[in-house]
């Protein structure tokens, strides 16, 4: 935490407990994104988390669709916020006073099922205070904001959570039809008229020839990523990406300590959906790639997906907004890279003058190119 930091709403803090207590002062201890390790926030003990990659266990999709799965159950509790939907999930003696996704206090515990336990997490390496550090770089290099706004904005509390998404692993099997066209070259001869005068032209025209091809085409298909919640910030989401998934480890609750989760609010069959629509983009790829033509146009492809199987996963993202002018302007920052993305106040008047800028650039380049023809 930084001093810097202008806490709006005194309420607006999220109370959660640590799951380990310190062995020094018996204090609640959190996760520290600079040490990796657990540290106490009262006497800075720390305590390392043992970080293991042998989550090799993919669930089968089958199987989850059939039973409904609560893994996650003892050690969450879901709280609903009820001006944006976003469903927080927190340490079960943890209280929510206000939404890391839209702000709104509105904001209670709910009997939702915490759901199905991640498998992998990747633990935040980009600190709170790093966070704000980074923020502060990019709201600088906002060039088109009224210049008042870097000493007047009032940026607010930032939250830590991790965003959940699905991966899933996919054997498949297609059988395709294709229509593929090959060129030829015919010489045409032709008569043209100048001055009224005929005159015979040859010229090669291309022309292609087309037949139907049919074949199968299979690929294994590991750790297709999709996004498993849908919250008002999911458009900046998309912009602070890529995670980099080398740095998914077992899943520990020590990671989140200090930290909320979001419930995944997009179901487990919705995201195969999307994986499938992934997949079968991929397969298309793989199919023209496949068949030799100089035009591939596929008009049939059926697909048998085998062994399906899926991961709940975390990714961790700093939240927060800043206020201008009355007006609240949410930002996000990677917590693994420290990628920014948000919206800020665009100044009409320094727009006006770029565009006038412009303007005179292309009138003068206009200018100068007419001298010379
Ligand atoms: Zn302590
Ligand atoms: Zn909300």
């Amino acid at each position: 935490m930084t001093d810097l930091i202008e806490n709006g709403d005194e309420k607006a803090k999220i109370e959660q407990t640590a799951v380990t207590q310190c062995a020094s002062c018996g204090g609640n201890m959190e996760f520290s994104p600079e040490t990796g390790a657990l540290q106490c926030p009262f006497c800075g003990s720390t305590q390392e988390i043992e970080r293991t990659q042998n989550n090799t266990i993919e669930l089968n999709f089958l199987e989850a669709l059939e039973k409904e799965d609560h893994s996650w159950d003892d050690e969450k509790r879901v709280f609903t916020c009820d001006s944006c939907g976003a469903e927080t999930l927190l340490d079960q003696d943890k209280v929510a006073d206000f939404c890391s996704f839209c702000g709104s206090s509105h904001i209670t515990v709910s009997d939702h099922h915490a759901g199905i336990k991640p498998a992998l997490v990747v633990p935040f390496q980009v600190s709170e205070k790093e966070a704000v550090e980074k923020f502060k770089v990019w709201i600088r290099k906002r060039y088109f904001a009224p210049n008042e706004l870097k000493k007047t904005y009032r940026l607010n509390r930032l939250s830590g959570a991790y965003i959940p998404y699905w991966t899933f692993d996919a054997d498949t099997q297609s059988a395709y039809v294709v229509q593929v066209g090959t060129y030829y070259y015919v010489t045409v001869t032709r008569t043209v008229y100048e001055d009224g005068q005929p005159r015979q032209v040859t010229e090669q025209v291309r022309k292609i020839r087309w037949h139907m091809e049919s074949g199968r085409y299979n690929e294994f298909f590991d750790d297709v990523l999709v996004k498993a919640s849908e919250n008002v910030a999911s458009g900046l989401v998309k912009r602070i990406e890529p995670f980099h998934l080398k740095d998914l480890v077992d899943y520990k609750m020590e990671y989140l300590s200090g930290f909320l989760a979001e419930r995944y609010s997009i179901s487990l069959p919705t995201g195969w959906q999307d994986a499938q629509q992934i997949i079968d983009r991929r397969i298309e790829n793989g199919i023209r790639g496949q068949v030799y033509g100089d035009i591939v146009n596929i008009t049939s492809v059926s697909t048998d997906y085998q062994d399906i199987t899926y991961k709940h996963i975390l990714l961790p993202i700093w939240i927060s907004s800043f206020r201008y002018k009355d007006t609240v302007y949410r930002f996000l920052v990677n917590g693994q890279t420290g990628k920014v993305s948000g919206k800020a106040p665009i100044s009409t008047g320094k727009v006006a003058l770029v565009v006038i800028a412009v303007m005179m650039l292309v009138a003068f380049i206009i200018a100068l190119l007419g001298n010379y023809s």
